[in-house]
Parts: structure tokens; sequence; C-alpha cells
């Protein structure tokens, strides 16, 4: 957890963050959510992360706690859960760490926080996942990426015959989600790139207040030569090891020791013959902040379907037969429970390539670029809800926005 400090200086660096527009628009401070709630009922909206390292990263994106002296709300009767009070922005939020991974534990603990937070109306869905390596559109996906869900497919429900598996129909629109109109924007290409600049600049106030708490280069971008995606039927084994069996197996289904399922690729000797050649330039990732001339990481975003299931997906051959059937772009393990219980908006930054060379080198970054991607559509969020109360548009908002350079 963070220090008081840390929090305060995550405070202060928001304040600055939003400060020429809050300036240019005289901002009021009256939405509901820029005052600490009485009670449990008043909390609107919920932040779910299955791992202790995506609580991390949400936690910086806080501006405020209302828990540092202590819980003061409580749990309804029945709750197991603990929570994490405060706000981001304007937006009271409570946040909640799964017990366990995967959908039925994620179904049974929003259940359970709907008990006690009985006015909660949205729930995002904030951490990391596998990525596809290309969109059906042909747009590459990389680690640090951030994924945005449109529609969430329970890829593993349905019924396993001798020759095939047929899935049951459970892709799952958007129903109701007042975020909804966030993600529209966030497909057209000036919409998009406002919503990366924004993510962008909350990454940076993530990252130097995890510096300044004691994470030191915990968050930082770990580069794009560390980004890579090997061939799908590459497998993650033995190359080299004159003493391992494994070492002779060349095909997909060939048993691996054991060895092989915590060892790194550069133990193991995977060859870079086998890498993927990719499109992106580390320029097309950063952009230089004004205020500071540093250099700044810009995470790409994309929108769409997000594959859920109770598989840990490492293996790049089956990743690539389900995207191509499903249309997914991204593997996860709690959506799917999660969807069925509350208005929920999945956002999740890709840490691996769901195949059997995965490893957790980019969870931390992953994790951060998620959170900071929420803390910009909860910002946007307040923005329209003060257009609602006719203070100024939403689309005064996008306007009023500084592009960086060269943007
Ligand atoms: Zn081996
Ligand atoms: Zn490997």
């Amino acid at each position: 957890m963070q220090s008081t400090s840390a929090r305060l200086s995550l405070h202060c660096g928001s304040d600055h963050l939003w400060s020429t527009f809050s300036t240019s628009h005289q901002v009021h401070t009256e939405l509901p959510g820029h005052h600490k709630p009485i009670n449990r009922e008043e909390f609107r909206i919920a932040i779910i992360c299955a791992l202790p390292l995506e609580y991390d990263a949400v936690c910086l994106v806080f501006d405020e706690f209302w828990d540092e002296d202590g819980d003061p709300y409580g749990t309804a009767p029945g709750d197991a859960n603990t929570y994490t009070t405060g706000r981001i922005g304007d937006q009271n939020v409570v946040l909640a760490l799964l017990q366990r991974m995967g959908k039925t534990s994620a179904a049974s603990a929003v259940a359970s926080m709907k008990l006690s937070y009985t006015g909660l109306r949205q729930a995002l869905l904030v951490g990391i996942c596998g990525g596809v390596p290309q969109t059906q559109n042909g747009f590459d996906i990389m680690l640090g990426d951030v994924i945005i869900s449109r529609t969430i497919v329970q890829y593993d429900f349905g019924k396993r015959y001798p020759d095939r598996f047929i899935r049951k129909q459970t892709t799952t629109e958007a129903q109701s989600n007042e975020f909804r109109g966030f993600t529209v924007m966030a497909e057209t290409m000036r919409g998009r790139n406002k919503l990366r600049q924004a993510t962008s600049r909350l990454l940076s106030q993530l990252q130097e207040n995890a510096s300044k708490s004691g994470c030191g280069t915990k968050y930082v971008y770990p580069g794009l030569a560390r980004d890579k995606l090997f061939e799908p039927n590459y497998r993650h084994k033995h190359h080299e090891s004159p003493s391992c069996v494994c070492k002779e197996y060349h095909d997909m289904t060939s048993p691996v020791c054991d060895e092989v399922l915590t060892a790194s690729c550069s133990e193991l000797g995977c060859s870079s013959k086998f890498l993927v050649p990719r499109a992106r330039s580390i320029h097309s990732q950063s952009q230089e902040d004004p205020n500071t001339s540093n250099t700044v990481h810009m995470p790409t975003i994309h929108t769409g379907s997000i594959a859920s299931g109770d598989t840990v997906m490492k293996s790049g051959v089956d990743r690539d037969i389900i995207a191509q059937k499903e249309g997914t772009i991204a593997f996860e393990m709690e959506a799917a429970g999660i969807w069925d219980e509350i208005p929920c908006l999945v956002i999740k930054g890709v840490s691996d390539y769901a195949d059997s060379h995965k490893h957790s080198e980019w969870q931390d970054f992953a994790a951060a670029t998620a959170a900071a991607t929420a803390s910009a559509l909860l910002m946007a969020y307040s923005e329209k809800q003060r257009a609602r109360l006719g203070q100024f548009s939403y689309y005064q908002f996008i306007d009023s926005r500084p592009y960086y350079p060269g943007s």
C-alpha cells in the first residue's frame, strides 16, 4: 500500500493534470462523488481486480482514500469481501480484490458486493489479460496495449462431442452501461487518440507516484526489445539441453518436462529465429510531455470482443483458433462471471500473448496501463455528468484537452 505522502502527491498530481481544463471552465465540485459518502448506498461505481498486482496498480490512481483510518462503511451480513473505498477524480469508487481467479469466484464475490453496496450501477473489471497478436482487421496488439470490452465470449462453455466442441451461444453484448458511449468514442480515430493522451498522462503520474512511494521502476515500460512474440507453433520447451528428453519432441502434442512450466525462454533456449516480426515502432508508442520534455509512453487502446473462460490460455495454436472463430482479441478469466451480475466494462492491459512462452515480466506495466485507462474513463465520465448538469458538454471537454506536438 502507498504511504500517506504518496497518496497526497497523487491527489496534488491529478489536480495539476486537469488544471488547464478546470481553470478555463471554472469547474464546480457539486458532483455526487466529490464528497465522502455518508454510507455504502451512495457508491455507484465498483472496480474489481482479480490479482493483488492489479489491485496495487489501481490504488495508485486513487486521488483520496476514505478508509485511511479504518473502514468506515463495513459490510452487509453474509458478505465476506474486503473493500477499499476512495475517490478517483470526482467519482467515489469501491475497489474489490477477488479472493480467487475464475468466473465462479468473480460472480459470487460480485453478488456479495451487491448486498453491501446496494447503489452500485457499474463495475469496471481492471487488470491484465493475454492478447491475441493481431486483430481480424490486421492491427497488431502488443504487450502493454489496453483492451476495452465491446462484448464478452464465454468460449469454454458448450458441448464436447467426440469430433468437435460446440460453444453455447453466450456472447454478451454490453448491457445498459453508462460507459458504453466512451467505448464507442474509443472506436473512432479521434476519440481513441484523446483517450490515449489522457491515459498516457495518467500513466506518467502513476509511474511518478509509484517511484516516490518506493516502487522504483516497477511500472516503467519494459521496452519494445523485450516484447517477444513467437510463432504460434514454436513451443516453449528445452531446445538445447542435452540431458532433457523434451529437446527431441517436435510436434505440438508431445509432452514436455515439468521444468518447462516454470522456466524462462532464455533458460530453455527458445530461439529468436522463431520470433514474429512486428510492424510497430517505438515512435508510435511515445510522445513528449510539453511540461517536462520527458518522453512518455502512450499505450495503444483496442476495443473488441474478449474471450473469458476458466482456463489459463497458454497455447498459441489454440489462441489463434479461438480468436479466428470467435473474433476475440484477448483472453481473461473473470469477465463472464461479473458480466451476468452487474453492467460491466472490462479494461485490461496485455501482459502476454496467451502462449506457452507466457511469463510475468510485463504484468505490472500492463496492470498500470489498464489502471490509467480506467482512470481516464472515470475522468471523462465525470465531465459527462457535468454536461448533464448543464455546465458544459462532453465535446467541449474533448476539445479543451491540449494536444501534444505531433499527435
Ligand atoms: Zn525438458
Ligand atoms: Zn519460450
